[in-house]
């Protein structure tokens, strides 16, 4: 109301709840209220009972359903937020508009939840930067409030503290070129070894630092010689050593290759793409041929090699020529 107490240029706007009114025929009665109104010179509060009983009636003619919010949730709700923010301060609590999305933060991770109609799974999660790993699954269950997600959450931080902390020390001293741009989701690393060599290595959360899933990129030779190594030196694994100071016994190796600072060189190593399909999704192979050294997928070059029924399948290796050079390769059937 511009002109208060009088009606001139009145505004009547209606919330989201009830914008089944939003139509032509409310709106036309609810102008004729108005300008009776003006006219008149009504209270305000004798306006607002006409229009009242204008939306009963036309919810009475129109059968509309108007959602009217439930106060005792809501109240229940807040309470709920209330316990949630005092419960654990070293977790940070945020929300949407609605307080229909709750995201909690802790250091540079956050779990986001969404409030649902549920009475076992009031909360779900819809984002998480947590692993996904199986004893977190269901992270829903038994989180009867916010309050217990948030202990949950710190307690999976604990869990992964260690496994993080032998990461960050391999993105430190190596050169990572897979994950690109590591975040704590990850919990493998792809190593570059050499032009013709690279190692992945996937840690077990739960136990960081005992063996991790190996497996060797490259060339044949290459891979095989590291492979080796890695049988000759496993026994000598310790347990009291992080895992960067294992792998580099495991490989017999003094220092890792530092990250190549020139870009050229950067590109020449991540930029490889795979011979047979020609996308750049990082490729895991390498013709032996140093003079040849094109990159492909295994997945690829085992298709390739199985078109030839002359090639030799032995224990779910193919053998077969390099499509380019010619030169002898191999590579797993199964992937
Ligand atoms: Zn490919
Ligand atoms: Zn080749």
């Amino acid at each position: 109301m511009p002109a208060y107490p009088l009606f001139d240029d009145v505004h009547v706007k209606f919330g989201r709840q009830i914008a089944s009114l939003q139509n032509k025929e409310f709106h036309k009665k609810m102008n004729g209220l108005i300008k009776a109104a003006c006219k008149t010179e009504q209270t305000v509060s004798s306006f607002l009972t006409q229009l009242q009983l204008l939306i009963g009636e036309y919810m009475c003619n129109t059968d509309t359903k108007i959602l009217v919010p439930n106060f005792d949730t809501i109240r229940y709700f807040l309470q709920e937020l209330e316990e949630a923010v005092q419960h654990l301060p070293e977790v940070l609590v945020s929300s949407d508009q609605n307080l229909n999305i709750i995201k909690l933060h802790y250091r540079d991770v956050s779990v986001t939840l969404q409030r649902c109609n549920s009475a076992e799974y009031p909360w779900k999660v819809i984002a998480s930067d947590l692993p996904n790993i199986p004893i977190f699954k269901d992270f829903e269950k038994n989180v009867t409030n916010l309050s217990v997600a948030k202990t949950k959450f710190i307690w999976q931080m604990e869990i992964l503290e260690k496994a993080w902390k032998q990461l960050e020390e391999i993105d430190e001293n190596c050169w990572v070129i897979d994950p690109l741009k590591p975040n704590k989701s990850h919990l493998y690393r792809r190593i570059h070894l050499s032009q013709s060599l690279s190692v992945t290595i996937t840690i077990d959360p739960l136990n960081p630092i005992a063996l991790p899933v190996i497996k060797f990129s490259g060339c044949d030779s290459e891979v095989k010689r590291q492979t080796d190594d890695v049988s000759n030196n496993i026994h000598k694994w310790d347990y009291d050593c992080s895992i960067l100071e294992n792998l580099k016994m495991l490989l017999n190796m003094y220092e890792f290759p530092e990250q190549q600072e020139s870009m050229e060189e950067k590109k020449a190593i991540i930029n490889n793409e795979c011979g047979i399909c020609f996308s750049d999704e990082l490729p895991d192979k390498i013709c032996n041929n140093k003079k040849c050294m094109r990159y492909f997928h295994s997945v690829c070059l085992s298709k390739w090699l199985q078109t030839d029924i002359g090639n030799q399948v032995v224990f779910n290796h193919i053998y077969g020529p390099c499509p380019y050079c010619k030169e002898k390769i191999s590579c797993s059937i199964e992937h």
